[in-house]
């Protein structure tokens, strides 16, 4: 039954994240890439893509492919590591452009720091190329930019950065592929008794302590960054599967039931989204409206410059502000797409106007309907 769930889940999903582990990848004694997996995976993909939905690929491997062309298979200092990624990202970024082209699909590579998940402007920014390409039909291949993020300011595993890219791009599904085929109660490898756990709805004390030690040969990710991406996407409305990548088209097994564990999200991406702008950000700035954006938030349309009458604060550009009427009262908050300088320059404009204005073509809503939320009680009111 959890199995019959869990297919639904994976093909009825409007968005997949797929995250694809080294050891998957690259053969672990020879270093040399597994095309024949890699082949397999792409009739999934291309086959997802047949079913209507956007996929965007997570997937590891720049390290381990090009620590073998460097000929530095022992040598584990980061700078090592990131020379490997500067070597190895060109081979992947081939061997996914190849396999994908095969089914007719195009893809994008994407590298991103910590920073594009992070920081507000740069998520904002991220975000839309992301949508960009999914609205274009291709496939967004994304790797994390290893070879400059030093220590601090690196993921340094892609369970969690594929778990923030899924909540970026508002997936409703994240399938980690590893070399596990989900959660046990004990590490099974060790303890007999160890049980399996086909689907967790609510991930609890209990669910976190069960993370036991990786037994991956070259990835970094064991079962602790796994049940930290599921916290990432539970909580974002994004359900979550971890499945055995090692077999061929591991998709098709997954939505075929094979055995897997399901977190379950407890909300859409939708609803999870307006609630971390409702809640999580403190804004800092107004937007003013006049009475036809006021009638045009209320239809669910997004704010246009051409609506705004007063800009205040000082805001950048993703930040979080409010949304007023002529007398002041709060209607909405939303992330501003453009800073407060800019706003003031745009407000009153169409928006084709706004290149002439500002020397660059920005986005045409101030706000965008996705990136606001409307307000409902009176005592939520700011004073
Ligand atoms: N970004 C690393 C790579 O491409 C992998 C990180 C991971 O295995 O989680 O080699």
């Amino acid at each position: 039954m959890a199995s019959l769930t869990g297919t639904h889940r994976l093909t009825s999903a409007k968005r997949i994240v797929i995250k694809i582990g080294s050891a998957l990848l690259v053969d672990h004694d020879t270093g040399a890439l597994r095309r024949d997996w890699l082949t397999a995976l792409a009739a999934d993909v291309a086959q997802a893509r047949g079913r209507g939905q956007d996929v965007a690929i997570v997937s590891s491997g720049a390290i381990a492919l090009g620590r073998r062309r460097l000929g530095i298979l022992s040598r584990q200092r980061l700078e090592d590591k990131q020379a490997s990624a500067a070597v190895g990202q060109i081979a992947l970024a081939h061997a996914w452009q190849e396999a994908l082209a095969a089914h007719g699909l195009i893809c994008g590579q994407i590298l991103v720091t910590l920073d594009a998940t992070e920081n507000r402007r740069q998520y904002l920014n991220a975000r839309t190329t992301l949508d960009t390409l999914f609205h274009l039909g291709a496939v967004p291949v994304i790797n994390e930019n290893d070879t400059v993020a030093t220590a601090e300011i690196r993921y340094g595993d892609n369970d969690r950065l594929a778990a923030r890219v899924a909540q970026m791009i508002s997936a409703d599904c994240l399938v980690l592929l590893s070399d596990v085929d989900g959660l046990y109660t004990a590490d099974p490898t060790s303890e007999p008794d160890a049980e399996f756990m086909p689907e967790i709805g609510h991930l609890d004390d209990r669910i976190m302590a069960m993370a036991g030690v990786s037994r991956s040969g070259m990835g970094v990710g064991g079962m602790t960054t796994k049940l930290q991406a599921a916290q990432i996407a539970v909580g974002a409305g994004c359900n979550m599967v971890i499945a055995d990548g090692r077999v061929l088209n591991p998709l098709g097994r997954i939505a075929d039931g094979a055995r897997c564990t399901w977190f379950r999200a407890q909300a859409t991406p939708r609803t999870a989204r307006k609630q971390w702008i409702a809640s999580a950000l403190k804004p800092n700035g107004s937007l003013t409206i006049d009475e036809g954006a006021v009638r045009a938030l209320r239809r669910g349309r997004s704010l246009l410059p051409a609506g705004v009458r007063g800009i205040e604060g000082d805001f950048d550009r993703g930040d979080a502000v409010w949304v007023r009427d002529g007398s002041g009262k709060v209607l909405a908050r939303g992330l501003s797409a453009y800073s407060s300088v800019n706003a003031r320059r745009i407000a009153g404009h169409k928006s084709d106007e706004i290149e002439a204005l500002l020397g660059y073509r920005g986005r045409d809503e101030m706000i965008h309907r996705d990136d606001m939320v409307l307000e409902r009680m009176e005592e939520e009111q700011p004073t």
